[in-house]
């Protein structure tokens, strides 16, 4: 903030320097004996008017406001030239939108222009050119460099000032073509004006600015439409990069993101329905993910709540306009809003609600490309939620939410993979079965079975050592793939597991009993233990030798106990 002051101050102190003292100058010393004031005024209302229809042409405005400020600096001459030049700045600062602060702006065109119209009038005096004159090739050769040097004058200053500034030079080789290329119709655009008015008068005013204006309102129409044609292909882009993604919080987070920065919007609020309350998803604000405290929002409240009931889109171009319905969360510096239902199959999911820190930010057509994103968006969240419930649905099991058999088969070969490569030095297996299980299901019932059974996946999963998996091998049996694990390090890891396991109270509500009384179960478990290399170096061979283990070692010799395998 501080900085940006400084930025100010500087540009403010060059202009005082500059601009002030040298238009006194001018106005004292090059002011012509004769104007017409009614030209004078015209030729600043013709100059405000140009520059605050700009077209653009390749995304960047173009500098048209020649056509009148040539005419007048051909008459009158530079006093005159800069008092027009000055004065449609001032209209410039309230045409373009613009994150740089006002004052700055004004002060940097200020200098800008001024310093542009003194060295091109030069140029126009050195090469001969005279004021007033109507030799149609001597006006039109000494009007031709006045006009180059005045581009090639502002392309350099513009150079020199992002050069000193440390910022990233905006104008591209194709803005710098299309600036030179617009001469070939400012200049005799110009031409025809200076000597129509000093032919006809002040008709040349309406003859010339009806088909001036008309001709610019077309453009800017047409550019309209071709901006409509951006916007809806880039939203079709976007949901096809939405439509590829798997994980349903990414792809909320990148329908939030590409759709603020296609409608450069600077806040945006996800609304999720819950039984038709609204909760706060997420916030972004200001190219980040924030969190806000947010109360849930009722059907009716506030904007999003409207649209929660109409299930209809609104668009807002102004903070007075929608001050009244805004709830209590709405940010201090929010003007305009775009908001809209997210509807699956008749169903409103949530609300998304976009917003802008300045006036008329959106237009009507955004509305319609972001009811369109939206529907993207909602059909790339089923699906990114249908492929991980499959792709859950095939690696782990539905119980326990632990990995199954298949999985822990193929992680085994990856990890014996790894160590016959060299990766990994050691590799264990610890198998782990229930002991009398069947018991527990008889006296408390299947119910209360799988609950034990998915408690005890928590807490195999809470002592999983890093880079390890766990998973549920069959029934009651659960399965530890160990890399870089000795066999006794495996070892003294079941047997901790064991002890840890046969003093934890499961708790379960029998359903065989009438009062649904909770009650704490204890359960004993029988722990084998191979190791590669030791044992074998063959992946499914590792598995069997530790399920001999579990069985032979624990389960015949008494259970309750962890026993490695012996050939
Ligand atoms: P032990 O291992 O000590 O020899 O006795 P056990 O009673 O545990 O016998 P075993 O391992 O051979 O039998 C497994 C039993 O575990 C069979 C079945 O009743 C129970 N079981 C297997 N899968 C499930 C399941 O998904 N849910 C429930 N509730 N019980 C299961
Ligand atoms: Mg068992
Ligand atoms: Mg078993």
């Amino acid at each position: 903030m501080a900085e940006k002051k400084w930025i100010t101050i500087v540009h403010f102190i060059i202009w005082l320097l500059i601009v002030p003292p040298g238009m006194i100058y001018l106005l004292a010393n090059q002011m012509p004996d004769e104007i017409n004031v009614s030209y004078l005024i015209l030729f600043v209302i013709f100059g405000v008017l140009t520059v605050l229809f700009p077209i653009k042409l390749n995304g960047e405005p173009v500098t048209l406001v020649m056509w009148v400020t040539l005419p007048a600096f051909l008459m009158y001459g530079l006093a005159v030239e800069l008092v027009v030049m000055q004065l449609a700045i001032v209209a410039t600062l309230f045409a373009v939108k613009s994150k740089v602060n006002i004052f700055q702006r004004f002060f940097f065109n200020s200098i800008m222009l001024f310093i542009l119209s003194v060295v091109s009038a030069l140029a126009f005096y050195v090469v001969g050119g005279k004021i007033g004159s109507m030799e149609f090739w001597y006006v039109l050769m000494s009007a031709a460099v006045f006009r180059l040097i005045y581009t090639t004058t502002n392309i350099g200053l513009l150079k020199t000032y992002f050069q000193m500034r440390g910022l990233k030079n905006p104008l591209t080789i194709k803005d710098i073509a299309y600036e030179y290329a617009s001469i070939i119709l400012i200049l005799p655009l110009a031409l025809t004006f200076y000597f129509l008015l000093n032919l006809v008068g002040i008709s040349s005013f309406l003859l010339l600015g009806f088909p001036f204006f008309v001709t610019i309102t077309i453009i800017r129409l047409y550019g309209r439409s071709e901006k409509v044609n951006d916007s809806i292909k880039r939203a079709g882009e976007i949901g096809s990069e939405l439509s590829v993604l798997t994980d349903d919080k990414y792809v909320t987070e990148q329908f939030i993101k590409k759709s603020t920065e296609l409608f450069n919007a600077n806040f945006a609020f996800l609304f999720k329905n819950h039984n038709n309350w609204l909760e706060l998803e997420k916030a972004y604000e200001k190219n980040n993910f924030v969190t806000r405290e947010f109360g849930s929002i009722q059907p009716g409240e506030g904007i999003a709540g409207k649209v929660l009931v109409s299930n209809e889109s609104v668009i807002y171009t102004k903070r007075k306009d929608w001050l009244q319905n805004a709830t209590v969360f709405a940010p201090d510096d929010l003007e305009s809003i775009l908001c809209i239902p997210l509807i699956h199959n008749n169903k409103t999911n949530g609300i998304l609600l976009l917003g802008s820190n300045r006036r008329s930010a959106f237009k009507d057509y955004q509305l319609k490309i972001l009811d369109l994103l939206g529907s993207y968006y909602i059909v790339s969240l089923e699906k990114a939620r249908y492929v991980q419930e499959a792709l859950l649905k095939s690696e782990r099991c539905a119980l326990t939410k632990l990995y199954n058999y298949r999985y822990l088969e193929e992680r085994l070969h990856y990890e014996m993979n790894r160590m016959q490569k060299g990766d990994i030095q050691d590799l264990s297996v610890v198998m782990l079965d229930i002991d009398h299980f069947k018991k527990v299901n008889d006296t408390y019932g299947h119910q209360s079975g799988n609950d034990i059974l998915y408690s005890l996946a928590r807490i195999l999963e809470e002592q999983l050592p890093d880079y390890g998996t766990v998973g549920r091998y069959g029934g009651e049996e659960f399965v530890y793939i160990m890399p870089d694990f000795t066999k006794q390090e495996a070892v003294d890891f079941a047997n901790r597991l064991r002890l840890l396991i046969r003093q934890h109270a499961f708790s379960i509500t029998s359903d065989l009993s009438m009062d649904k009384q909770s009650i704490d179960v204890f359960i004993t478990s029988s722990v084998g233990v191979a190791n590669a290399p030791t044992d074998t170096d063959e992946a499914m061979a590792l598995l069997r030798n530790a399920d001999r283990a579990l069985y032979i070692g624990a389960k015949q010799a008494g259970r309750d106990r962890v026993a490695e395998y012996v050939k």
